[in-house]
Protein backbone atom coordinates (compact mmCIF):
# COMPACT_ATOMS: atom_id res chain seq x y z
CA UNK A 1 0.00 0.00 0.00
CA UNK A 2 0.88 3.65 -0.39
CA UNK A 3 0.42 6.25 1.34
CA UNK A 4 -2.99 6.85 0.07
CA UNK A 5 -3.97 3.58 0.83
CA UNK A 6 -4.60 2.06 -2.70
CA UNK A 7 -2.90 -1.05 -4.07
CA UNK A 8 -1.27 -1.49 -7.56
CA UNK A 9 -2.43 -5.00 -8.84
CA UNK A 10 -2.89 -6.70 -12.45
CA UNK A 11 -7.03 -7.60 -12.94
CA UNK A 12 -6.84 -11.52 -13.81
CA UNK A 13 -10.45 -11.81 -14.39
CA UNK A 14 -13.53 -9.25 -15.35
CA UNK A 15 -17.03 -9.61 -15.27
CA UNK A 16 -18.16 -6.49 -16.15
CA UNK A 17 -19.03 -5.59 -12.62
CA UNK A 18 -16.52 -7.44 -10.50
CA UNK A 19 -12.83 -7.62 -11.00
CA UNK A 20 -9.99 -10.09 -9.73
CA UNK A 21 -7.34 -8.39 -9.01
CA UNK A 22 -3.20 -9.85 -8.44
CA UNK A 23 -2.04 -6.93 -5.90
CA UNK A 24 1.43 -6.35 -5.67
CA UNK A 25 1.34 -8.35 -2.42
CA UNK A 26 0.80 -11.21 -4.07
CA UNK A 27 -2.66 -11.37 -2.94
CA UNK A 28 -5.83 -11.67 -5.02
CA UNK A 29 -8.70 -9.06 -4.53
CA UNK A 30 -12.25 -9.00 -5.46
CA UNK A 31 -12.76 -5.93 -6.67
CA UNK A 32 -15.60 -3.58 -8.00
CA UNK A 33 -15.51 0.00 -10.02
CA UNK A 34 -16.05 3.10 -8.82
CA UNK A 35 -15.99 5.99 -11.27
CA UNK A 36 -16.02 6.39 -15.30
CA UNK A 37 -13.16 4.55 -17.12
CA UNK A 38 -13.35 4.96 -20.46
CA UNK A 39 -11.64 3.57 -23.52
CA UNK A 40 -11.26 6.19 -26.41
CA UNK A 41 -13.74 5.50 -29.28
CA UNK A 42 -15.49 3.08 -28.29
CA UNK A 43 -18.53 1.76 -25.41
CA UNK A 44 -17.47 -0.88 -23.65
CA UNK A 45 -19.60 -3.64 -21.24
CA UNK A 46 -16.23 -4.36 -18.71
CA UNK A 47 -14.67 -1.01 -18.90
CA UNK A 48 -11.73 -2.85 -17.14
CA UNK A 49 -10.05 -5.92 -18.33
CA UNK A 50 -7.99 -8.62 -17.46
CA UNK A 51 -4.59 -7.81 -18.30
CA UNK A 52 -4.85 -4.04 -16.88
CA UNK A 53 -3.20 -2.73 -14.29
CA UNK A 54 -4.93 -0.82 -12.00
CA UNK A 55 -5.04 0.88 -8.41
CA UNK A 56 -7.17 0.06 -6.00
CA UNK A 57 -8.48 0.37 -1.99
CA UNK A 58 -9.08 -2.17 0.30
CA UNK A 59 -11.01 -0.70 3.20
CA UNK A 60 -11.19 -3.03 6.29
CA UNK A 61 -14.73 -2.46 6.89
CA UNK A 62 -15.51 -3.71 3.72
CA UNK A 63 -16.10 -7.29 1.49
CA UNK A 64 -14.50 -5.86 -1.34
CA UNK A 65 -11.80 -3.44 -2.58
CA UNK A 66 -12.18 -0.28 -5.21
CA UNK A 67 -11.00 -0.14 -8.09
CA UNK A 68 -9.80 3.54 -8.71
CA UNK A 69 -7.50 4.03 -11.29
CA UNK A 70 -6.67 2.20 -14.51
CA UNK A 71 -3.27 2.50 -15.85
CA UNK A 72 -2.47 3.34 -20.29
CA UNK A 73 -2.56 0.30 -21.74
CA UNK A 74 0.18 -0.77 -24.25
CA UNK A 75 -2.72 -2.81 -26.75
CA UNK A 76 -5.91 -4.41 -26.31
CA UNK A 77 -8.14 -6.28 -28.22
CA UNK A 78 -12.00 -6.41 -28.25
CA UNK A 79 -14.97 -8.34 -29.09
CA UNK A 80 -18.96 -7.39 -30.77
CA UNK A 81 -21.19 -7.74 -27.36
CA UNK A 82 -23.17 -10.75 -28.06
CA UNK A 83 -26.39 -8.79 -27.51
CA UNK A 84 -28.12 -5.90 -29.74
CA UNK A 85 -26.60 -2.96 -27.56
CA UNK A 86 -23.99 -2.30 -30.31
CA UNK A 87 -21.31 -2.16 -27.15
CA UNK A 88 -18.19 -4.12 -27.43
CA UNK A 89 -16.14 -6.12 -24.84
CA UNK A 90 -12.66 -5.90 -24.14
CA UNK A 91 -11.35 -9.15 -23.55
CA UNK A 92 -7.66 -9.04 -22.99
CA UNK A 93 -4.76 -5.38 -22.47
CA UNK A 94 -1.22 -5.20 -22.41
CA UNK A 95 -1.04 -8.67 -24.61
CA UNK A 96 2.37 -9.33 -25.79
CA UNK A 97 1.08 -12.01 -28.23
CA UNK A 98 -1.93 -14.19 -29.16
CA UNK A 99 -2.26 -17.86 -30.19
CA UNK A 100 -4.92 -18.93 -32.17
CA UNK A 101 -5.41 -22.83 -32.25
CA UNK A 102 -6.32 -23.96 -35.28
CA UNK A 103 -7.93 -27.56 -36.42
CA UNK A 104 -7.80 -29.38 -40.23
CA UNK A 105 -10.36 -31.73 -39.43
CA UNK A 106 -12.59 -32.41 -36.19
CA UNK A 107 -13.56 -29.64 -35.95
CA UNK A 108 -11.92 -27.75 -38.99
CA UNK A 109 -10.91 -24.29 -38.90
CA UNK A 110 -12.12 -22.52 -41.78
CA UNK A 111 -9.13 -20.21 -43.46
CA UNK A 112 -11.68 -17.08 -43.43
CA UNK A 113 -12.12 -17.72 -39.69
CA UNK A 114 -8.22 -17.66 -39.49
CA UNK A 115 -7.81 -14.55 -41.82
CA UNK A 116 -10.13 -12.54 -39.73
CA UNK A 117 -8.25 -13.29 -36.37
CA UNK A 118 -5.20 -12.13 -38.35
CA UNK A 119 -6.59 -9.41 -39.26
CA UNK A 120 -7.79 -8.16 -35.40
CA UNK A 121 -4.07 -8.92 -34.07
CA UNK A 122 -2.88 -6.65 -36.83
CA UNK A 123 -5.13 -4.41 -36.32
CA UNK A 124 -4.28 -3.95 -32.53
CA UNK A 125 -0.62 -4.74 -33.14
CA UNK A 126 -0.20 -7.84 -31.61
CA UNK A 127 2.05 -10.59 -32.86
CA UNK A 128 -0.03 -13.51 -33.71
CA UNK A 129 1.18 -16.92 -33.76
CA UNK A 130 -1.04 -20.34 -35.39
CA UNK A 131 -0.79 -23.65 -33.60
CA UNK A 132 -2.27 -26.56 -35.55
CA UNK A 133 -3.55 -28.88 -33.32
CA UNK A 134 -4.36 -32.55 -33.25
CA UNK A 135 -1.42 -33.40 -35.18
CA UNK A 136 -1.66 -37.36 -33.58
CA UNK A 137 -4.96 -37.53 -36.13
CA UNK A 138 -3.05 -37.02 -39.53
CA UNK A 139 -2.83 -39.14 -42.38
CA UNK A 140 -0.08 -38.78 -44.61
CA UNK A 141 -2.23 -36.94 -47.06
CA UNK A 142 -3.75 -34.88 -44.13
CA UNK A 143 -0.07 -34.11 -43.52
CA UNK A 144 0.52 -32.62 -46.89
CA UNK A 145 -2.46 -30.56 -46.44
CA UNK A 146 -1.36 -29.27 -43.14
CA UNK A 147 1.77 -28.37 -44.75
CA UNK A 148 0.27 -26.48 -47.26
CA UNK A 149 -1.94 -24.22 -45.24
CA UNK A 150 1.34 -23.76 -42.57
CA UNK A 151 3.02 -22.74 -46.39
CA UNK A 152 0.03 -19.59 -46.66
CA UNK A 153 1.02 -18.19 -43.01
CA UNK A 154 4.40 -18.82 -42.82
CA UNK A 155 5.04 -16.95 -46.41
CA UNK A 156 3.48 -13.43 -45.03
CA UNK A 157 5.47 -13.62 -41.19
CA UNK A 158 2.75 -15.73 -38.89
CA UNK A 159 4.46 -18.42 -37.27
CA UNK A 160 3.14 -21.83 -37.27
CA UNK A 161 3.35 -25.08 -34.95
CA UNK A 162 2.30 -28.51 -35.47
CA UNK A 163 1.00 -30.00 -31.48
CA UNK A 164 -1.03 -32.77 -30.16
CA UNK A 165 -2.25 -31.54 -27.41
CA UNK A 166 -3.31 -35.12 -26.53
CA UNK A 167 0.03 -37.16 -26.69
CA UNK A 168 2.16 -33.96 -25.33
CA UNK A 169 3.69 -33.30 -28.85
CA UNK A 170 5.73 -30.02 -29.43
CA UNK A 171 4.52 -29.06 -26.44
CA UNK A 172 7.68 -28.23 -25.07
CA UNK A 173 7.85 -25.42 -28.08
CA UNK A 174 4.93 -23.74 -27.36
CA UNK A 175 6.01 -23.65 -23.28
CA UNK A 176 9.16 -22.16 -24.91
CA UNK A 177 6.88 -19.42 -26.66
CA UNK A 178 4.99 -18.45 -23.61
CA UNK A 179 8.40 -17.73 -21.89
CA UNK A 180 8.40 -14.34 -20.22
CA UNK A 181 5.26 -13.49 -22.66
CA UNK A 182 1.63 -12.51 -21.57
CA UNK A 183 -0.46 -14.44 -24.04
CA UNK A 184 -3.64 -14.53 -25.31
CA UNK A 185 -5.18 -17.96 -26.45
CA UNK A 186 -8.04 -18.52 -28.88
CA UNK A 187 -10.01 -20.72 -30.87
CA UNK A 188 -12.83 -22.80 -32.21
CA UNK A 189 -14.47 -24.66 -29.26
CA UNK A 190 -13.36 -28.62 -30.36
CA UNK A 191 -10.14 -27.49 -31.52
CA UNK A 192 -8.48 -28.46 -28.12
CA UNK A 193 -7.61 -25.18 -26.49
CA UNK A 194 -8.65 -26.59 -23.00
CA UNK A 195 -6.84 -29.58 -23.48
CA UNK A 196 -3.61 -27.57 -24.50
CA UNK A 197 -3.68 -25.18 -21.88
CA UNK A 198 -4.22 -28.14 -19.62
CA UNK A 199 -1.13 -29.31 -20.53
CA UNK A 200 0.64 -26.32 -19.83
CA UNK A 201 -0.96 -24.14 -16.82
CA UNK A 202 -1.39 -27.07 -13.68
CA UNK A 203 -4.34 -25.27 -12.07
CA UNK A 204 -5.98 -24.50 -14.98
CA UNK A 205 -8.19 -27.84 -14.66
CA UNK A 206 -9.46 -26.50 -10.66
CA UNK A 207 -10.80 -23.73 -13.11
CA UNK A 208 -14.27 -25.19 -12.51
CA UNK A 209 -14.87 -25.23 -8.83
CA UNK A 210 -13.47 -21.50 -8.82
CA UNK A 211 -16.08 -20.72 -11.50
CA UNK A 212 -19.19 -21.89 -9.07
CA UNK A 213 -17.79 -19.49 -6.46
CA UNK A 214 -17.75 -16.86 -8.67
CA UNK A 215 -20.80 -17.38 -10.71
CA UNK A 216 -22.61 -15.68 -7.65
CA UNK A 217 -20.90 -12.59 -8.92
CA UNK A 218 -21.34 -12.26 -12.54
CA UNK A 219 -23.79 -14.68 -14.58
CA UNK A 220 -21.43 -13.98 -17.44
CA UNK A 221 -19.11 -15.21 -15.66
CA UNK A 222 -17.88 -18.19 -18.05
CA UNK A 223 -17.74 -16.22 -21.16
CA UNK A 224 -15.37 -14.00 -20.12
CA UNK A 225 -11.46 -13.84 -20.55
CA UNK A 226 -8.93 -15.42 -17.13
CA UNK A 227 -5.62 -14.74 -16.78
CA UNK A 228 -3.25 -18.13 -15.41
CA UNK A 229 0.09 -17.77 -14.07
CA UNK A 230 2.26 -20.46 -16.06
CA UNK A 231 4.86 -22.62 -13.99
CA UNK A 232 7.66 -20.89 -15.17
CA UNK A 233 7.72 -16.85 -15.81
CA UNK A 234 4.49 -15.48 -18.21
CA UNK A 235 0.77 -15.52 -18.08
CA UNK A 236 -1.58 -17.01 -20.68
CA UNK A 237 -5.09 -15.46 -21.01
CA UNK A 238 -8.39 -18.07 -21.72
CA UNK A 239 -10.63 -17.17 -23.67
CA UNK A 240 -13.93 -19.59 -23.01
CA UNK A 241 -16.79 -18.95 -25.16
CA UNK A 242 -15.26 -16.46 -27.04
CA UNK A 243 -16.16 -17.81 -30.58
CA UNK A 244 -14.68 -14.90 -32.22
CA UNK A 245 -12.67 -11.80 -31.95
CA UNK A 246 -14.34 -8.32 -33.01
CA UNK A 247 -12.67 -6.48 -36.43
CA UNK A 248 -15.32 -3.43 -34.65
CA UNK A 249 -13.57 -0.38 -35.77
CA UNK A 250 -11.75 -0.85 -38.96
CA UNK A 251 -12.56 0.96 -41.55
CA UNK A 252 -12.85 -0.39 -45.22
CA UNK A 253 -9.80 2.05 -46.72
CA UNK A 254 -7.64 1.00 -43.90
CA UNK A 255 -8.83 -3.19 -44.51
CA UNK A 256 -5.67 -3.76 -46.27
CA UNK A 257 -3.28 -2.91 -43.93
CA UNK A 258 -4.11 -5.49 -41.82
CA UNK A 259 -2.92 -7.93 -44.64
CA UNK A 260 0.49 -7.65 -44.43
CA UNK A 261 1.18 -8.89 -48.12
CA UNK A 262 -1.15 -6.60 -49.20
CA UNK A 263 0.22 -3.60 -47.24
CA UNK A 264 3.51 -4.51 -48.88
CA UNK A 265 2.31 -3.79 -52.56
CA UNK A 266 -0.14 -1.20 -52.06
CA UNK A 267 1.82 1.74 -52.89
CA UNK A 268 1.96 0.61 -56.45
CA UNK A 269 -1.54 0.27 -57.50
CA UNK A 270 -2.09 3.08 -59.87
CA UNK A 271 -4.94 5.05 -57.89
CA UNK A 272 -3.90 5.43 -54.46
CA UNK A 273 -7.43 5.17 -53.05
CA UNK A 274 -7.29 2.05 -54.32
CA UNK A 275 -9.94 -1.02 -53.19
CA UNK A 276 -8.14 -3.46 -55.08
CA UNK A 277 -11.88 -4.83 -56.08
CA UNK A 278 -12.12 -3.98 -59.78
CA UNK A 279 -9.83 -0.80 -59.95
CA UNK A 280 -7.50 -1.03 -63.08
CA UNK A 281 -4.14 -1.18 -62.76
CA UNK A 282 -4.34 -2.74 -58.91
CA UNK A 283 -1.59 -4.42 -58.46
CA UNK A 284 -3.02 -6.92 -55.62
CA UNK A 285 -5.49 -8.32 -58.19
CA UNK A 286 -2.46 -8.65 -60.57
CA UNK A 287 -0.26 -10.33 -57.51
CA UNK A 288 -3.13 -12.65 -56.66
CA UNK A 289 -3.70 -13.86 -60.49
CA UNK A 290 0.10 -14.37 -60.39
CA UNK A 291 -0.26 -16.13 -57.19
CA UNK A 292 2.10 -14.03 -55.39
CA UNK A 293 -0.99 -13.12 -52.92
CA UNK A 294 -2.49 -16.37 -52.00
CA UNK A 295 -6.44 -15.93 -53.46
CA UNK A 296 -7.78 -17.65 -50.10
CA UNK A 297 -6.08 -14.70 -48.48
CA UNK A 298 -7.91 -12.15 -50.94
CA UNK A 299 -11.15 -14.33 -50.73
CA UNK A 300 -10.63 -13.07 -46.85
CA UNK A 301 -10.14 -9.57 -48.01
CA UNK A 302 -13.68 -9.28 -50.12
CA UNK A 303 -15.01 -11.07 -47.62
CA UNK A 304 -14.50 -8.80 -44.70
CA UNK A 305 -14.61 -5.61 -47.20
CA UNK A 306 -18.39 -6.83 -47.83
CA UNK A 307 -18.95 -7.22 -44.61
CA UNK A 308 -20.04 -10.97 -45.00
CA UNK A 309 -20.46 -13.56 -42.33
CA UNK A 310 -17.48 -15.59 -41.63
CA UNK A 311 -19.33 -18.16 -40.23
CA UNK A 312 -19.93 -20.10 -42.59
P1 LIG B 1 -11.77 -26.75 -26.64
O1 LIG B 1 -13.25 -26.61 -26.88
O2 LIG B 1 -11.00 -26.08 -27.72
O3 LIG B 1 -11.34 -26.34 -25.30
O4 LIG B 1 -11.46 -28.30 -26.86
P2 LIG B 1 -11.13 -29.44 -25.79
O5 LIG B 1 -9.80 -29.24 -25.18
O6 LIG B 1 -12.30 -29.61 -24.88
O7 LIG B 1 -11.02 -30.68 -26.78
C1 LIG B 1 -12.08 -31.09 -27.64
C2 LIG B 1 -11.89 -32.58 -27.96
O8 LIG B 1 -10.71 -32.75 -28.75
C3 LIG B 1 -11.70 -33.45 -26.74
O9 LIG B 1 -12.39 -34.66 -26.96
C4 LIG B 1 -10.19 -33.66 -26.67
O10 LIG B 1 -9.85 -34.86 -26.05
C5 LIG B 1 -9.84 -33.68 -28.13
N1 LIG B 1 -8.45 -33.27 -28.37
C6 LIG B 1 -7.82 -32.17 -27.89
N2 LIG B 1 -6.54 -32.12 -28.33
C7 LIG B 1 -6.38 -33.21 -29.10
C8 LIG B 1 -5.26 -33.72 -29.85
O11 LIG B 1 -4.16 -33.17 -29.89
N3 LIG B 1 -5.49 -34.88 -30.54
C9 LIG B 1 -6.68 -35.52 -30.54
N4 LIG B 1 -6.78 -36.65 -31.23
N5 LIG B 1 -7.73 -35.07 -29.84
C10 LIG B 1 -7.58 -33.94 -29.13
Amino acid sequence: FNATGSMRGLVTKSTGSWYQVLGEDGKRYDCRIKGKFRTKGIKTTNPVAVGDWVHFDVEPDLESAVIRELEPRRNYIIRKSVNLSKQTQIIGANLDQAFLVVTLASPPTSLGFIDRFLVTTEAYGIPAVLIFNKLDLFSDEGLEILADYKAIYERIGYPCYEVSALTGKNIDVVKELLQDKITLVSGHSGVGKSTLINAIVPEYGLKTGEISDWSDKGKHTTTFAEMFDLPFEGKLIDTPGIRELGIVDIEKQELSHFFPEMRALMNQCRFNNCRHINEPGCVIMQAVEEGEIESSRYDSYLSIYHNEDSRA
